[in-house]
């Protein structure tokens, strides 16, 4: 791996996918911030450069790169050298762990006072939390032996309790027995390294880990709701956090796509969902598995008219978008898929991630929602449209 920290070609290729530096002419760019820093700071312990700070942490560089230099992370190691005031730390240390933010989800929207004071973006509201009733959708349709771990992230866990409710019930219709882990808002580390604070997204990563081993015994499988989440354990751990997970980890969509035939056979007898839609795959989860699964998984359940996201990174960045200094560049990057939502007069977005979701949400004016809760709600519509029938004919 240091090798790779010091291989770079100067091919620019990094330079030419950067999603900031399309919005933000002030941004140096993945080069100059990534392997050109670092080789400086090996020779004379440079500072760290100006708007460092506004990298997304997205990874899309990386994923071009052909020597694979790890720039995001090293342009990690280099905004955690930065020095910040003391509001601005502290503002910090406290949106790198989205857990505590989860856990105060009852708080309910920042008082403006509170926002102004801790520098974050008017431009993000946090919701109220979504806690829903979630009907039981009837019988399995199979069974299968594989226990499920429902890795639910810290986002869902504070704020969309409906979401987490309707993918478990999917996945118990699907044949499955299901446990949540970690069972409470915890973090996998994804979000602090994003934010520059590697030592902490190590230490919150480790934590997890003995969490999901001390729970092993209750699951064979771990699925993922949030593509971030799930880069991180599968990509992420064993390359920079020095850990190994030994159960499969499968994405929430992926698993889907197991589903017995007899569900997709009851979705494919309803008719489309009308109108157009917008599939949207985390940074991570594009880097890590391209976009198509989402959109592939879109069309099966009846959204025919879905198209891929325009955004490549949608300006989310874990709690990027949430930090003042970063409005404008967050708010020119969603502009892509607001856009994108009123030239086709998109219905709504299928995302795998509850902070992609906020962020969009409130840029394309339009309901932003994980797929299993589309889904959920197409399978819940065949089962009523059977109800009606049966009603009518009785
Ligand atoms: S991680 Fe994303 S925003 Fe940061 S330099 Fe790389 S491509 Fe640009
Ligand atoms: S893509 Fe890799 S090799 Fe090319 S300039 Fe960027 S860091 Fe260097």
């Amino acid at each position: 791996m240091r090798d790779a920290f010091d291989a770079c070609l100067k091919c620019t290729l990094c330079v030419s996918q950067c999603p900031v530096m399309s919005v933000n002419p002030d941004f140096p760019g993945p080069k100059a911030l990534g392997p050109e820093w670092y080789r400086q700071n090996q020779a004379q312990m440079t500072a760290p450069l100006p708007h460092v700070d506004d990298c997304t942490f997205c990874q899309i560089c990386e994923s071009v790169c052909p020597v694979d230099v790890p720039i995001a992370h090293l342009i990690a190691e280099q905004k955690a050298e930065k020095k910040h005031s003391l509001r601005v730390w502290l503002r910090d240390e406290i949106l790198a762990r989205p857990q505590w933010v989860a856990r105060m989800a009852w708080l309910g929207a920042i008082p403006e006072p509170m926002r102004r004071l801790g520098k974050i973006s008017p431009g993000v509201q946090l919701p109220k939390p979504r806690k829903g009733q979630v009907r039981t959708l009837g019988e399995p349709l199979g069974a299968d032996p594989r226990r499920i771990g429902l890795f639910v992230d810290c986002y869902s866990s504070g704020y969309d309790q409906e979401l987490v409710m309707r993918a478990r019930e999917l996945l118990r219709i699907w044949g499955f027995s299901v446990t949540l882990v970690p069972g409470e808002a915890q973090c996998c580390g994804a979000a602090a390294y994003a934010a520059g604070n590697p030592g902490l997204a190590k230490s919150t990563g480790h934590a997890m880990f003995r969490t999901l081993n001390r729970k092993k015994s209750d699951y064979d499988v771990i699925v993922t709701l949030n593509a971030t989440c799930d880069g991180t354990l599968r990509d992420e751990w064993p390359e920079f956090y020095g850990l190994q997970i030994t159960v499969p980890v499968i994405p929430f969509d992926e698993i889907a796509n197991q589903a017995p035939e007899l569900f997709w056979e009851q979705l494919a007898s309803l008719p489309a969902e009308p109108g157009a839609w917008i599939t949207h795959t985390t940074c991570r989860g594009k880097v890590a598995r391209g976009d198509g699964q989402l959109w592939e998984l879109a069309k099966r359940a009846g959204f025919w008219d879905a198209e891929p996201s325009d955004a490549v990174c949608c300006g989310a960045g874990g709690s990027y978008a949430f930090k003042a200094e970063h409005e404008s560049t967050a708010e020119q990057l969603a502009f892509r898929v607001r856009e994108q939502a009123l030239s086709s007069e998109a219905k709504g977005i299928i995302t795998d991630s509850g902070t992609c979701a906020i962020h969009m949400e409130q840029a394309a004016s339009i309901p932003a929602r994980h797929p299993a809760y589309w889904l959920y709600a197409r399978y819940l519509r065949y089962l009523e449209e059977g109800e009606t029938h049966e009603t009518k004919t009785s």
